[in-house]
Formats: structure tokens, sequence, C-alpha cells
């Protein structure tokens, strides 16, 4: 899938905290499409390792998320109606109020705290085998909610860039702590080629690399 590009979004002076999308492209459910934020371009929880209960998958026993929501938007995601409408209170202070409807048009970027992404690198890594599902690789999934590799809307340029090279910064993080402080296999899900910024890392995991 094409990636979303800065251009296709304007600041709307009318909306304040809202952003428009210029190509007209409808949204998910034929909403028409609104770019939120960002006025809070960061959700409020930081982004950690979870086990994630996959069964019968073959994909991974854990996840990465990186964010809330997901500004690809692909009209047949599983994500909106399995996850991100639980998360439905919390999304209406930042503007969002049909997760559902409006997937695509908003992506929250979680937080970085290292030394909890260490605590639960630690979980991960000393979770017995035995409550490892038999296909799961003993993998940490980048992602399952979200994308890794994606371009986030904000409300100016200067937060635009802010956003995206904290997300940057974070998944090379987490892959880099992953490769040196654990035994854990990676496994990327991606529709970017913005993948290839991070291909040495990919490189350098070795046999704990799976791709998907
Ligand atoms: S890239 Fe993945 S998480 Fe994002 S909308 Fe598409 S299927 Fe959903």
């Amino acid at each position: 899938m094409t990636p979303l590009i800065p251009d296709l979004y304007s600041f709307t002076e009318d909306h304040g905290t809202l952003l428009e999308r210029k190509n007209g492209k409808k949204g998910r459910h034929g909403v028409i499409g609104v770019v939120h934020r960002e006025e809070k371009p960061f959700w409020s929880h930081p982004a950690l390792i979870t086990p994630n209960n996959f069964k019968y998958k073959s994909l991974s026993d854990f996840s990465f998320n990186i964010a809330v929501g997901c500004a690809h938007g692909c009209l047949f995601c599983y994500v909106p109606s399995v996850s991100a409408t639980k998360l439905k209170p919390k999304l209406a202070s930042y503007g969002v109020t049909d997760p559902d409807a409006e997937w695509g048009n908003y992506a929250l970027l979680r937080t970085w705290d290292e030394r909890k992404f260490l605590a639960s690198l630690r979980m991960a890594e000393n979770t017995p085998s035995s409550e490892l599902s038999l296909d799961g690789n003993q993998a940490v999934i980048f992602c399952s909610t979200t994308d890794a590799y994606q371009l986030f809307p904000a409300a100016s340029a200067e937060q635009r860039n802010r956003v995206n090279d904290q997300a940057k910064f974070m998944v090379r993080r987490a892959l880099e702590l992953i490769r040196d402080h654990s035994t854990l296999r990676v496994r990327v899900l991606t529709r970017s080629p913005l993948a290839k910024r991070d291909f040495d890392l990919f490189r350098s995991l070795v046999t704990a690399f799976c791709s998907g």
C-alpha cells in the first residue's frame, strides 16, 4: 500500500485539532476522510512488549505496538473491530468518537520509557516455555495492532517531524535492545517500504529475524 505522505494533509483553522485529507479519499466506512490531530499526537502509555496470546497463527508470542491506530487504514484491517473499539472511552479524549469508522484517520504514537521497556523485555525473556504457544517461535511481532513503519500525522510540520523522529528512534532502539539483551526472535509485519531504513538492523538480528 502506498504510504501516506505529509503533503496529503493540511491544517484546518476552523477545526483546530483536525487535519483534512486533501485527496478526498473516503474513510473506512464511507466517512469522508478527516485526519485527526494532532495537538496530542502521543498516546499516554509507553510502548512495551506484551503477551499477545495468539493461537494457531504461527506469528509470535509477544507484541510490540508503537501506536494506537494506524495511518495506513487498510479496509480489511481487523484491529479496529477487535482492539481499538475497546479503547473508545479513552480515544474520545483524543477526538476519536468512532474508532472503527475513523480507522486510518488516527495514529497516536506511544511514548518511550526505556526502563519500562527493559522490564517488559525481561518479562518476555523469562516467560517459561510451557506458557508459550507451540507455534509462537518465542518471537516479538512489530506490530500486531499497528504498523512500525508509517508516517504519523500532526498539526504542524514541527510536530510531525518530532513524532516521526520519535517513532523512528523507538523502533530502532527496541530492535537493538531485543538483539543485545535477549534470546527472543523478532517478526516484522509491515506494509511500508519505510522498513528499508532498518534493514541494517534486520541483518544484525541474523537468525532471530522473521519477516511477514
Ligand atoms: S498496516 Fe496493518 S495495522 Fe495498519 S491498517 Fe493495515 S492491516 Fe491494519
